[in-house]
């Protein structure tokens, strides 16, 4: 394989010499194993780099990044896939998910984790000591690509924060193949800059972040029948705004298919998911959420208090890679007329095909500038609303179609332009201008200076892509 010529559609390279400077395997399309170093989570959004390089470690990285220099090529990054959203045509793909090394630090109450660290891995190894990190509703969705874009934990957020907001440290290699160990004392700039600018700043190999004292922690989910969504929903929304800091809360409209995976309490029916979580004792968290309980009976009740380990229970994520098309938008209320509007979007009327749509409550912390400010766009935004709509490129155009209709119809309650960068999908904030929007004139504008700076050629681009 040495010695090939590579067309990447952008030129012509060599990568025999990838080949005699990294570690980890270099292959081309075609190549055994190529499939599974491009593999991502979403099906609908393959990435078929000119070369992908499986690296080992930051060595690795610094390779690459030079070898894509001195050829001009973009460097695009896969942890997990779960948010790839350009094919990388013609770019040098780094997988990182080789990097798999966590170490705990007790006394300090850290961790520090490698570019390829999945979450279930950090929780797994920071519960022997009685700690527990911010990780997001999935445990196999990266912790360096969830923190970079924020991170919105759905047992933490409230109370804590962004987990950006609790890094310490990040070793990162930028684009003229330096290996920066950055932290808030030594390069401010770009230390506010990645945490919220994501991949357009260089090549993370690793983060150092802090960890919370937690062993157990009440939660889980309400599954409900469809039918009785309008019910549940009208005391949820004034049931959620008061509960207190520790305590987060968020649900789903769930038209689940017919999988032999699924409880058979679920399979191929139609659901309400009331997700529920409080750092706190059984009793008080019992209370907490009474009200819900008590407005009917669910099909399901998973609540109860719980090791930290077991937390990817109160969204019960998809844990396979699947065909799917993904929209955002933000409310600035859950009044009457944003439930009623809700109820004809997706309720038991509607013929609304999406797999998901789905409301998180945020505020508390998450609406406060930590003590180092970040980049992270989208504090004071109260309500985030996704959704999901599952099926290949025959469903695309249904799909796509009532997720535009899902923006179209909240739009009277938009809160503003910015969005949570993690949440961004493919066919989100495509241009400069929108991007321009998601961030905040100011913050964006600052983001881009940064960039100058640090990756003046744009070699980071395979990504929501601030411009230098
Ligand atoms: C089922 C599901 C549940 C989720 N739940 C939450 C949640 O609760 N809270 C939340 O905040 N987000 C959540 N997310 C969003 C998730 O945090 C983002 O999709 C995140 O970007 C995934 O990171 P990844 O590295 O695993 O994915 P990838 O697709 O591999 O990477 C995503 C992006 O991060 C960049 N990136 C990854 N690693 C590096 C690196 N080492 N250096 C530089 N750039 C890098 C990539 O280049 C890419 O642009 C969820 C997503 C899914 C699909």
């Amino acid at each position: 394989m040495g010695g090939t010529a590579v067309d990447s559609g952008i030129g012509k390279f060599d990568v025999a010499e990838l080949h005699g400077s990294v570690a980890g395997p270099v292959l081309l399309p075609g190549d055994e194993g190529y499939a599974d170093e491009v593999a991502t989570f979403n099906l609908s959004n393959p990435v078929v780099p000119a070369v992908a390089v499986g690296v080992t470690g930051a060595g690795d990285v610094q390779a690459v990044v030079r070898f894509a220099a001195r050829h001009h090529l973009p460097v695009a990054v896969l942890a997990t896939g779960h948010q790839a959203v350009k094919n990388a045509h013609g770019a040098i793909l780094i997988n990182t998910t080789r990097m798999d090394g966590v170490r705990v630090d007790p006394a300090r109450r850290t961790a520090r984790a490698e570019a390829g660290v999945q979450w279930a891995a950090v929780v797994a190894a920071t519960a022997k000591y009685g700690l527990a990190p911010m990780s997001g509703s999935a445990p196999d969705v990266s912790v360096v690509g969830y923190t970079l874009g924020g991170g919105q934990s759905p047992v933490f957020g409230r109370a804590q924060g962004y987990a950006a907001d609790h890094v310490v440290r990040i070793e990162v290699v930028t684009a003229d193949g330096e290996l920066r160990h950055v932290a808030p004392d030594s390069e401010p700039d770009l230390f506010w800059a990645l945490l919220g600018g994501k991949g357009n700043f260089g090549v993370v190999t690793a983060i150092e972040f802090e960890l919370f004292e937690l062993t157990e922690f009440y939660g889980g989910g309400l599954h409900f029948p469809g039918e009785q969504m309008e019910k549940v929903l009208r005391v949820w929304r004034e049931w959620a705004p008061t509960l207190p800091e520790e305590a987060s809360t968020s649900f789903a409209v769930l038209r689940l298919p017919d999988l032999p995976d699924l409880p058979p309490a679920m399979r191929g029916k139609f659901l309400l998911h009331v997700r529920f979580s409080y750092l706190g004792t059984e009793e008080d968290g019992e209370l907490l959420l009474a009200p819900i309980r008590a407005v009917t009976a669910p099909v399901l009740d998973s609540v109860q208090s719980r090791p930290y380990t077991e937390s990817p229970v109160i969204h019960l994520d998809p844990p396979s890679p699947v065909p799917y098309y993904e929209g955002t938008t933000t409310l600035r209320e859950f009044s009457a007329e944003v439930l009623d509007a809700l109820v004809a979007f997706a309720g038991p009327g509607s013929d609304n095909p999406l797999l998901n749509v789905e409301i998180r409550a945020l505020g508390g912390a998450l609406d406060r500038e930590p003590a180092v400010p970040n980049a992270v766009p989208s504090r004071g935004i109260p309500f985030l609303m996704l959704a999901i709509g599952a099926g290949g490129p025959d469903r695309a155009a249904l799909l796509r179609d009532w997720l535009g209709r899902m923006e179209q119809t909240f739009a009277p309650w938009v809160f503003d332009d910015r969005r949570l960068v993690n949440t961004l999908g493919k066919d989100d904030a495509t241009t400069p201008e929108r991007l321009r929007l998601v961030y905040g004139p100011e913050r964006y504008d600052r983001l881009a200076a940064i960039k100058r700076r640090y990756d003046p050629a744009n070699m980071f681009r395979i990504n929501h892509n601030i411009k230098p």
